[in-house]
């Protein structure tokens, strides 16, 4: 076969392609990936960089996503180490929190128990509030609870999937932007911007927040499903963060603050977004709200817009239902042209935590095309740092 022709051909170099491109070409399939700029260059670096349940999808009865991820925590705790790290995070409660201490508690046990134990939690004693965290707001805090989960750096566990991707063969191109692809005679025939010709028996469209423009990129035209892209903000301040911590934003809404390169990372917000996904940036009321929550928590360590360091903001892909943003379900949507034998994949939403169970649930529907040289278990397959571009 000419170098240009491949089993699979995957679109977006985000954590989703990379996954996807690390379990099809450690399967055995001839495999090549396009990243429009720089791996990790989308939602992939502009996330909170938790690798977690997410105790807040309690709330909304989502058990199976929470057990599921927390199980995929402990798999990536294992076989990445080097990035990803267990830590106890603080929930401070006051007497006028939206979530008493006992409505925490209770999702603390419940965590607890969906994580096999892994996600221990506790009280922390008046006495030691002080030490625990450094500049927090003590007037009316009734309690403060901590439990276990996880943390990493986004484009840095996205970057070790791609070298794991590569060392099985996959062929990882960057900026290289799909601009069309023509499905005929059972191949598709991907042209890039550049004007390079690739042809491949599958296309994934792993394109994030993009995904429904580049399916209008191709020809036939697949089905597909509505979405709303919401963007989510996130402020990086000149402080120490004396940990990580999870409360509420002034409206009641979840918030972190966490450790980031020596300073402290604040987020999120949930805006929704319509444009080019190229042109996301925070709007001026997030970082004010953002500012105003770290203010109310942090009066002593108080920051004004002078002092922010940086900001950034991602976007994530939520089905296209009536509930609202913050509710709106975080699960894998996997839409694929045809069942039996599928010549198109495409991989809408999701969580950074479940990229890999999520990659694997698509090299079986690709197996349905064409079957794999070997059988896979990504959750064996440790993944080091990999340098950066
Ligand atoms: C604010 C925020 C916070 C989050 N925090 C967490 C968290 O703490 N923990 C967690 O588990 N999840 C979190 N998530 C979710 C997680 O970040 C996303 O699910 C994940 O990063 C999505 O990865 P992706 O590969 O689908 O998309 P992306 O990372 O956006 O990758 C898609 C890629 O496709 C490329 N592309 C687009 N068009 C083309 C084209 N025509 N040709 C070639 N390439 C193209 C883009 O350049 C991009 O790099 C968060 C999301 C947001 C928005």
């Amino acid at each position: 076969m000419p170098e240009s022709s491949y089993d699979i051909l995957i679109v977006g170099g985000g954590i989703y392609g990379c996954g996807i491109a690390q379990s099809a070409a450690a399967s055995g399939y001839r495999t090549g990936l396009i990243e429009q700029h720089t791996l990790a260059s989308g939602t992939s670096s502009q996330s909170t960089k938790l690798i977690h349940g997410g105790l807040r999808y309690l709330e909304q009865g989502n058990l199976k996503l929470v057990y599921e991820a927390l199980a995929e925590r402990e798999r990536l705790l294992r076989i990445a180490p080097a990035m990803v790290s267990r830590e106890w995070f603080y929930i401070p409660i006051y007497r006028d929190s939206k979530r008493p201490a006992w409505m925490v508690r209770t999702g603390l046990l419940l965590y607890w128990l969906l994580s096999g134990g892994r996600s221990r939690f506790k009280s922390v004693a008046e006495p030691e509030w002080a030490n625990v965290l450094p500049g927090l707001n003590r007037d009316n805090m009734s309690a403060l609870l901590a439990y276990e989960d996880a943390a990493t750096d986004d484009a840095a566990l996205t970057r070790a999937v791609a070298a794991s991707a590569t060392s099985f063969g996959c062929d990882i191109r960057e900026h290289a932007e799909l601009a069309s692809a023509r499905y005929e005679n059972s191949r598709w025939q991907t042209t890039l911007a550049s004007g390079e010709q690739l042809t491949s028996r599958l296309l994934i469209n792993a394109a994030g927040a993009w995904i429904n423009r580049v399916q209008e990129l191709l020809q036939p035209a697949p089905a597909g499903i509505a979405v709303r892209l919401v963007q989510g903000t996130h402020l990086l301040l000149p402080r120490k963060s004396p940990g990580y911590i999870y409360t509420e934003s002034r409206d009641g809404r979840v918030m972190f603050f966490r450790p980031w390169q020596d300073q402290m990372l604040v987020g999120t917000t949930e805006t929704l977004f319509e444009g080019d996904p190229g042109d996301v940036s925070p709007t001026a009321q997030e970082i004010a709200a953002i500012l105003a929550t770290y203010n109310h928590y942090f009066p002593t360590l108080a920051c004004s817009e002078s002092d922010i360091i940086t900001t950034y903001c991602g976007l994530r892909v939520l089905p296209n239902e009536k509930s609202g943003p913050f509710s709106a379900s975080r699960e894998t949507v996997i839409c694929c042209d045809n069942n039996e034998s599928p010549a198109y994949i495409a991989v809408y939403g999701g969580k950074l935590t479940t990229y890999r169970q999520e990659a694997e649930k698509v090299v079986k529907l690709i197996g349905k095309t064409i079957p794999p040289l070997r059988k896979t278990d990504t959750s064996r397959i440790a993944l080091t740092p990999a340098s950066k571009p």
